[in-house]
């Protein structure tokens, strides 16, 4: 078979369905992996891995970052606790796929980018998708969106090497942030609640992300 006349649609059927079963076996809340189930990953990746879109695998989404392992997605999503009700604020747009997601599980996102070209291609992805409640902004030095804070949720999808005082600001009482803690390379998966006494932290397991650049995170490289 010539490499024109490969079924692609077909074959990301079946690897979908292997992935998606896989997921609900391992992520317990019973609305993340609908959820995911409802947002095509394909259309969030460039046209040469788009047959990779339902492989457990992060793939290149060009300017050097990358879009998150589906597992890592779930296990993040899930981490939020999320039951419709809520503000979300993702650090990290990327392709706008995680956004998406939170989308479909929350009431209102704000997603901050740094990069403006992938900024403006999650806007009009999700745009095209229909999704209304979904918010892009452009990221400035100081790390979030003060501007619309508190947030019930915070996720950010890049490595800090520690929790940032800024998001913790951020976060409601009662709020939950989700965050890759560690050095350039490894983390740890945090997710911390913000109790009324103070903070809990629960290790979620190890992980990869790039770096979060900015005032109490990384410095560009
Ligand atoms: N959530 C994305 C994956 C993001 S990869 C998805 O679903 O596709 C991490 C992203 O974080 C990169 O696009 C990077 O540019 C961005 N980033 C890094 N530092 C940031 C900051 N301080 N604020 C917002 N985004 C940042």
């Amino acid at each position: 078979m010539k490499n024109w006349d490969v079924p692609l649609w077909a074959n990301l059927d079946t690897a979908r369905e292997r992935l998606f079963r896989d997921l609900s076996r391992s992520i317990a809340n019973e609305r993340v992996v609908p959820a995911m189930e409802r947002v095509p990953r394909e259309l969030f990746l460039p046209a040469e891995s788009r047959h990779l879109a339902y492989e457990d695998i992060p793939l290149p989404i060009g300017e050097g970052q990358t879009i998150s392992q589906p597992y890592i997605v779930a296990l993040m999503t899930e981490a939020l606790e999320l039951r419709g009700v809520e503000k979300v604020l993702e650090l990290g747009t990327g392709s706008g796929y995680q956004a998406a997601i939170l989308a479909e599980l929350s009431r209102q996102v704000v997603s901050v980018e740094r990069v403006p070209s992938l900024l403006e291609a999650a806007r009009q992805r999700l745009t095209s998708l229909g999704y209304a409640n979904v918010e892009f902004h452009h990221a400035t030095q100081s790390l979030g969106w003060p501007e619309e804070a508190p947030y019930d949720g915070i996720v950010v999808t890049a490595a800090a090497p520690s929790i940032p005082g800024a998001l913790l600001d951020q976060l409601a009482v009662g709020g939950r942030l989700v965050i890759p803690v560690g050095s350039r390379y490894e983390q740890d998966l945090l997710k911390v609640v913000k109790g009324p006494a103070g903070l809990n932290v629960a290790n979620l397991g190890a992980c990869r992300f790039v770096p979060l650049i900015g005032e109490g995170a990384w410095a560009e490289e």
